[in-house]
């Protein structure tokens, strides 16, 4: 199986309780987005059913992994346009999980975005894990434990998967993406491949590349120029990464700041607030993204310049 970076050590007590017969019948497997948990599950799941447990990804039991149609394996996760993983959902995972019966058979339940189970589904799963069946494992993905209830956590072995580190992260992206974007690539992914993989798309690379020149020195910046890319581009490239770049440059210079005025400082850290806050408000008010982005670099812009 092709290597999967940076989880290592999850690996490696999944691998030691299977050797010791003592697999914790449900693992969660919390973490930032992007940074392969699914992936990682996933190799779980090979792991436990490959024919040699290595998840070598060439046998009978490795291929029908990756084409989804183990028999032993029941994926579920969010269902396209809706909000949250619903109780008939874990029902169909308790019902896989008690078919379950033959001394030694091993089931898979593979439940992505956890923090999206209701109430409702999140309590009929609790009865699931109070009486685990025999052989069965339930690896829960999941970005942000502290939204499950504690009762569903406590019962799970929480297992927390880091972001990579930069090498990892350009191993990652050099096998997908376009060689002269990779360093751009690699410095906005902060850590989450996975957060950069809009960048695969060879449009949204190259309007991500020009945006990063525009911004590089924001009270340099050409601000027609930057409003022509706004207008065009804003839509198709995702506001997470226009600002991660426009503040990139900025971090350095608030770091090594040794002027003295006081309020200039303050105006520059209240700019990038109010940068980071940006994606969110255009969301939540249903704010234009061009205009406001625009105002956003303009603050950004003049507070910087006070700071000179
Ligand atoms: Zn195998």
């Amino acid at each position: 199986m092709k290597q999967l970076l940076g989880h290592q050590p999850i690996e490696g007590r999944f691998r030691d309780a299977m050797q010791r017969g003592r697999m914790h019948h449900a693992w969660l497997l919390h973490g930032v987005r992007g940074i392969g948990k699914f992936a990682l599950a996933e190799k779980l799941a090979g792991m436990l059913l490959c024919e040699s447990g290595s998840a070598c990804g060439e046998c009978h039991a490795c291929q029908m992994l990756k084409a989804e149609s183990h028999p032993d394996v029941h994926r579920v996760g969010l269902l396209e346009k809706k909000r949250d993983i619903s109780i008939d959902q874990v029902r169909e995972v308790l019902d896989f999980l008690s078919l379950s019966g033959a001394e030694g058979e091993r089931r898979v339940v593979i439940l992505d975005q956890a923090e999206r189970l209701n109430n409702q589904a999140a309590n009929a799963l609790l009865k699931g894990l109070e009486e685990p069946s025999a052989g069965s494992v339930l690896i829960m993905v999941c970005a942000d434990a502290m939204k499950l209830p504690a009762t569903v956590r406590s019962r799970c072995l929480m297992q927390h998967c880091s972001p990579l580190t930069e090498n990892d992260v350009r191993t990652v992206l050099e096998s997908k993406l376009d060689a002269n974007i990779i360093d751009l690539a690699v410095k906005l992914a902060d850590g989450c491949p996975g957060s950069v993989s809009c960048l695969e798309d060879d449009s949204v690379a190259k309007a991500l590349a020009e945006w990063q020149r525009l911004v590089e020195d924001v009270t340099r910046a050409d601000i027609g120029k930057v409003e022509n890319w706004c207008r065009a581009h804003v839509v198709s490239v995702p506001h997470e990464l226009i600002v991660r770049a426009l503040l990139q440059p900025v971090y350095p210079r608030l770091q090594d700041y040794q002027g003295t005025g006081f309020e200039a400082l303050e105006a520059t850290h209240k700019a990038v607030k109010d940068c980071l806050r940006w994606p969110g408000e255009v969301i939540r008010q249903s704010l234009r993204a061009s205009p406001t982005l625009l105002s956003c670099v303009l603050e950004l812009r003049t507070a910087l310049k006070s700071t000179d």
